[in-house]
Parts: C-alpha cells; structure tokens; sequence
C-alpha cells in the first residue's frame, strides 16, 4: 500500500472525462443567466476559441452543443446529409462502427469500408471506392480511433475527398485540441469534438466546427428538434444564445481550458506534453513486459492499448490501482484481451512515474 490517504480526486487514465486543472473545475463555481449579455460573451468567446484552434477561416463557423460528444455526430450525420445521400464511413474501430449505427437509426443510407482494427484506414482505398461508387456523397472517417489509439491519415483521406468532390465529416473527438488540424489546408466539411477530451474541460458539451457554405444547404435535414446542426446554427447567429438551456458552468469551464491551451502554447505544445507521457508510460510499460497493442509508428499520443498477459486479471489490477488514486480503462476490442492506459488530461510525465511506481507495486504483489 502507498503511504497516507487516497487523493480526494483521482487521476483519470482515461479518454474522458479525464484529469482536469483545479482551475478549469474552479471556472464551475458561479452561477450565470444564460440570457445574461456577460454569458452571452462567454458563449461568443467559445465559439471564436473553436475555431482559432482548428486554424478555421471566415468559412467556417463553431456549433455548440448540449450533450456529449455522440450527440453532436448524430446531430451532424443527420443534418448534414438527407434521406436522398449516401455515407461511406471509414472504419477501423468500435467510433466508426457507431457513426454507420447512426445513419441507419438515422435514415440515411450508409456503407463501410473496414480495415482491421489495429492498420489505418488507407488513403489510395478510399480513392478506388469513390471512383468505383459515384452515389456516394460524403465520407466520414475517425481522426484517432480511441479503440486503440490508433491515427489515422486525415490530411490524405480529405485531399483525397476533396478531389472526388465529397464531403469529408471528421470525428475528430479524442483528437482535437491536441493532434493539429489545420483547416485553413486540409479541407474538411465538419469536425466534430466534445469538451472533455484534449480540450480538457468537464463533460457536457459537444461542438461542430462546420463550413459556413455547408451549414446554409441543410435547414430542415434534420428528423430531430434538438440534434438540428442548422437550427443550433441560426440560434446563435441571430442572438447570439443557445437554443435551448445552456450547461452554463460547462461552458465557463471549457471557456478557461480554452485559455489555457492557448498559454500552453496550442495543439502543438499540446501534443508534445502527451507524446512525453506517453514516452514515459510505454518505456516503464515495456520494462514490465507488457506489451503495446499498435504497432508504435501508428500509435496517437492519446491513449495507449496494452495486451493482457496470460493469466491476467484486470479487475483485481483495476481495483489495487483506484486504491492508490489511478482509475485505468478497459479494453474495447473485439478481437484480443486488452487494457487501455489514457495519456491526455491535466498530466505531465511525472504522473506517469508515479503511476508506473503503483504499476510496478500491483504488479508484484499479483507475481
Ligand atoms: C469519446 C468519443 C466519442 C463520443 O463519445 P461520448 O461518450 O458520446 O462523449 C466519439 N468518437 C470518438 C473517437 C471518441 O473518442
């Protein structure tokens, strides 16, 4: 056992809701009118925050939207196509396999193109079954497939999109804020993300940043009053407020978390403090003997799939962990037994050597 009393909050190894700053939970701490002009201001500095950090031009505009993040792919899948268009969803992950239950349940007819889950989706393959499937009219694929953690080739998929002439939606959820997406190059219809992953904000809020020239073909797409991209749209272009009430204190905390990526230096620094967590997780890991799932040159900085080893048995591992204040997560594959150790949130390396010492501890009680 480690010495003195359990963390009276836990570190969160996990793709989120994960380890936020004291700051950003402390943003949480008042009340606000949501008609009030003060929150009105705070819901116009998101929304400018949004897209400053996609690099998105005048084109483009940031949709909040109550919820977590799959409310805002299906409110995106069911605005941005109609019942006459057809998906091609990019699958390589239980996220993909969930945007093509979306369409379905949704009406929109859809297909996918899988790849195993532990290769990338394939560029040059997304260009044949457009050439050869001309009724397809959008493509939807998974930024970072948070199955594994594996990246996927976004700059390549939407050039590749845009040269065909179909629409690219990007679930970009585990990936914004962190993993850099320039929009002002890589031509994107829709990225979708929530405010509780990279961004590192408390849950509650699921957000488009959308083409504007998009946005205004789709009023009335959508079966649904609330998941309506179009009308949450209008809703803050005409006064500035949402539609329907706010998560006001979600919103204050993205807003601070928002600042705060800024002072970190952006996406980039972002990414290279992930990346050293999980330069710290993988070496400990791997003087451990356990293994990474992906192989390393195909593995995001977000979080990282490690095998089981024989015998292993992950609740007994889970619970000695959360004992010591580090709550894991599962695996989520179909195919093998796993574990999933987060490396984003409010984290630095040195987290990470004091979960690998807990590891190391659990680990040798269990030999
Ligand atoms: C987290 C996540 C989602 C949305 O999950 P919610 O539980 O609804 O927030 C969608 N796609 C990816 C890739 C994700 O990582």
């Amino acid at each position: 056992m480690t010495e003195g009393p359990i963390p009276l909050t836990p570190i969160l190894l996990t793709p989120g809701p994960l380890t936020t700053a004291p700051e950003v939970r402390g943003a949480m701490m008042r009340d606000w009118g949501s008609r009030d002009p003060a929150f009105i201001a705070l819901t116009t500095e998101l929304r400018e925050r949004l897209l400053d950090v996609a690099k998105a031009g005048a084109g483009y505009a940031a949709v909040p939207l109550q919820g977590s993040g799959t409310f805002i792919v299906e409110a995106a899948i069911a605005t941005l196509l109609t019942p006459a268009d057809r998906l091609l969803v990019l699958c390589n992950g239980a996220y993909g396999e969930r945007m093509v239950t979306i369409a379905r349940r949704m009406g929109r007819a859809v297909e996918a193109l899988r790849w195993p889950e532990d290769r990338p989706v394939e560029a040059a393959q997304v260009a044949e079954v457009l050439r050869d499937v001309p009724d397809i009219t959008h493509v939807a694929l998974v930024h970072c497939e948070t199955t594994t953690g594996i990246l996927n080739p976004v700059e390549d998929v939407a050039a590749i999109c845009a040269a065909a002439g179909r629409p690219l939606i990007l679930d970009a959820m585990s990936s914004f804020g962190a993993l850099p997406l320039d929009l002002s190059r890589t031509p994107v219809c829709a990225v979708l993300a929530s405010s509780n992953k990279c961004l590192e904000g408390v849950p509650g809020i699921g957000f488009a940043v959308a083409e504007r020239a998009a946005l205004e073909r789709v009023a009335g797409n959508s079966p649904s009053v609330s998941l309506d991209l179009h009308a949450q749209w209008q809703g803050f272009e005409g006064d500035g407020q949402w539609r329907f009430t706010p998560p006001v204190q979600v919103v204050a905390a993205l807003v601070e978390a928002l600042r705060r990526l800024e002072a970190e230096g952006g996406p980039e620094a972002r990414q290279r403090r992930y990346a050293g967590n999980l330069a710290t997780l993988l070496a400990a890991m791997r003087r451990m003997g356990f293994e990474l799932y992906l192989d390393e040159a195909v593995q995001a900085p977000i979080i990282a799939t490690f095998r089981q080893p024989p015998g292993f048995d992950f609740r007994r591992f889970y619970d000695a962990l959360a004992e010591r204040g580090f709550l894991i997560y599962p695996g989520k594959l179909t195919g093998a037994e796993t574990f999933r150790i987060g490396v984003i949130g409010a984290l630095v390396p040195r987290d990470f050597t004091r979960l690998l010492a807990a590891i190391e501890e659990v680990v040798a009680v269990r030999a």
